[in-house]
């Protein structure tokens, strides 16, 4: 039997009928009405021409018809090529022409996005407008998403495949420059799906607050595995604290992953501080190396448990998971702390090793410094049309995800930095993340970005970029000596900005290449 990301679906529509499946604003869905209006859909793609390895764009906030689009092209066979919500026009019609879409659908919301660009379009022969909170839309030029399903009938349309078929292009962040069109097969993909069931050990009763944008990897580690076990899933629009302060009480959230920023968010969101009676909700999943003090926040303010996650888009995306609490009941509280504030160990059947430029594997020790790479079923199939980046990304099978990690005696991997963000200074290397760290104990500060700038005599040297919290005064001055008491002296920042914001990416990761770009005059 193939492996088939549509199975997940089809199973829960079969186990779980009656269950509600999907609820987006004031609309719902059991699982049997999800999977027929799936049906319809891939109908209705079928009939604008869509086979099997075509491609389909989408540009969507997190909506029931995104998610209904995505089990639609792996019903079929078609490529889904989800766009982030934040790029320019151009950027639009560079992955749209780049990835050849054959269809594009978009949210009535975020149209006028692309229509600076829908003219120059080569490839895409239909365009499709989607609803937005389950209300029907129409739009010139468009075919209505709603319309177009009323007129199919609720039959099966499925496709036979392969598990080596595309199921997916997934477009990199961008954080360390243009993006990269990262291929997954339906293979691939439901390896990584069954991980994450069970070490989030997914289950009925679970209800996915939708806070991560699935247009984007991070998003889409949980999606697939939540509807596998029949939970429910809240969609989510955008980012809004105190909407999700209700959500989760209204709905009954047990779990959400979010991406640290907002998390932030909702430690300084009044309602969360007031009201610590945000129900059943038992885990909050994130990642991007977290210092150890906003792990015990996280806990304790916010009470729950706080899940750190390591992944990328081209292993789809996960590969360590920090151990959750129940395996840790007999440490102490600070020792958990510190425990979760580390990527973790490798998921099932993910081989990582940690290792030198010369391919050794660096010692167990926690200090000494390598390379993460990653080896097993959710590697991708590689970049799309970028033979030769593909090529220098998986070697013999080995992923290298220049990413820079300690790992000690037990196993446990400890992200320091990304290499591109790495400080040489005086033949010392220090960590961005670290530092960051530290900054992050100031109670005034709110965000911080450390990079390296340019230094006559120490060839490199950390340079920060903060954003106060609201009414907090503060100079640079007073930054130093701050520093200077927390850090060695090579560590301390040798310049500080304060700005109102930091530039981000859709996943809301500090675009450290764009802070980088005023001070090296470098390609990025
Ligand atoms: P691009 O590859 O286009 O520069 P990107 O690497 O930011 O963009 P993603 O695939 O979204 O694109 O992000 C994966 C990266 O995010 C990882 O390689 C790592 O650098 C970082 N990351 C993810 N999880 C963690 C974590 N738990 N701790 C530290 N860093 C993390
Ligand atoms: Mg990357």
């Amino acid at each position: 039997v193939a492996l088939r990301m549509d199975d997940t679906l089809r199973r829960a529509a079969l186990l779980y009928p009656e269950v509600e499946s999907v609820i987006e604003g004031e609309r719902s869905w059991t699982y049997r009405q999800f999977q027929e209006e799936v049906h319809q859909l891939a109908r209705v793609m079928t009939r604008m021409g869509v086979e099997k390895g075509d491609r389909v764009a989408v540009l969507s906030p997190n909506t029931a018809a995104m998610l209904q689009l995505f089990y639609a092209c792996f019903q079929l066979g078609a490529v889904v090529v989800p766009l982030n919500t934040r790029l320019l026009p151009h950027d639009y019609l560079y992955i749209i022409e780049h990835a050849e879409a054959k269809l594009f659908f978009a949210d009535d919301e975020l149209i006028p996005l692309v229509e600076p660009i829908v003219e120059s379009l080569t490839t895409v022969t239909s365009f499709v407008v989607m609803p937005v909170d389950g209300r029907p839309a129409t739009r010139d030029g468009w075919e209505s998403y709603s319309d177009l399903l009323a007129a199919e009938s609720t039959e099966p349309c499925i496709n036979e495949i392969a598990e080596t078929d595309l199921a997916t292009i997934l477009y990199t962040s961008g954080t360390t420059g243009k993006p990269k069109g990262v291929m997954h097969s339906h293979r691939t993909l439901y390896f990584n799906m069954q991980n994450t069931m069970f070490h989030l050990g997914a289950n009925d009763s679970d209800v996915l607050l939708h806070t991560l944008p699935i247009f984007h990897v991070n998003g889409w580690g949980t999606p697939f595995s939540f509807t596998a076990v029949g939970a429910k899933h809240v969609m989510l629009r955008k980012i809004d604290p105190p909407l999700i302060h209700s959500l989760m009480k209204k709905e009954g959230v047990t779990v959400a992953c979010m991406a640290p920023t907002v998390l932030n968010m909702l430690i300084n969101e009044p309602r969360f501080v007031e009201d610590k009676t945000t129900g059943p909700m038992r885990v909050v999943i994130a990642g991007s190396a977290p210092p150890t003090a906003f792990v015990r926040t996280v806990e304790q303010q916010l009470g729950w448990e706080f899940l750190q996650v390591y992944g990328m888009t081209e292993c789809a995306p996960l590969i360590t998971v920090s151990p959750i609490k129940h395996h840790l009941l007999q440490e102490s509280e600070e020792k958990r702390f510190r425990m979760k504030a580390k990527a973790g160990i490798p998921m099932h059947n993910v081989e990582i090793r940690v290792v030198d430029d010369e391919d050794r594997d660096v010692p167990k020790d926690g200090e000494s410094i390598g390379e993460v790479i990653a080896r097993g079923n959710m590697v991708m199939e590689g970049y799309w049309k970028q033979s030769e980046a593909t090529a220098a990304a998986i070697v013999n099978g080995w992923y290298h995800t220049g990413d820079m990690a300690t790992v000690d005696a037990e196993g446990y991997i400890d992200i320091v930095d990304r290499k591109k963000d790495i400080i040489i200074s005086g033949g010392e290397n220090i960590s961005s993340i670290e530092v960051e760290g530290l900054l992050y104990e100031h109670p005034g500060i709110l965000e911080a970005a450390v990079i390296s700038v340019p230094h006559e005599k120490w060839g490199e040297v950390p340079y920060a970029i903060v954003v106060l919290r609201p009414g907090t005064i503060l100079d640079g001055d007073e930054l130093d000596r701050f520093c200077r008491e927390k850090m060695a002296a090579f560590k301390c920042p040798k310049g500080f900005s304060i700005v109102n914001e930091l530039p981000k990416t859709a996943s809301g990761k500090i675009r450290k290449v764009e802070l980088r770009q005023p001070f090296w005059q470098e390609k990025g």
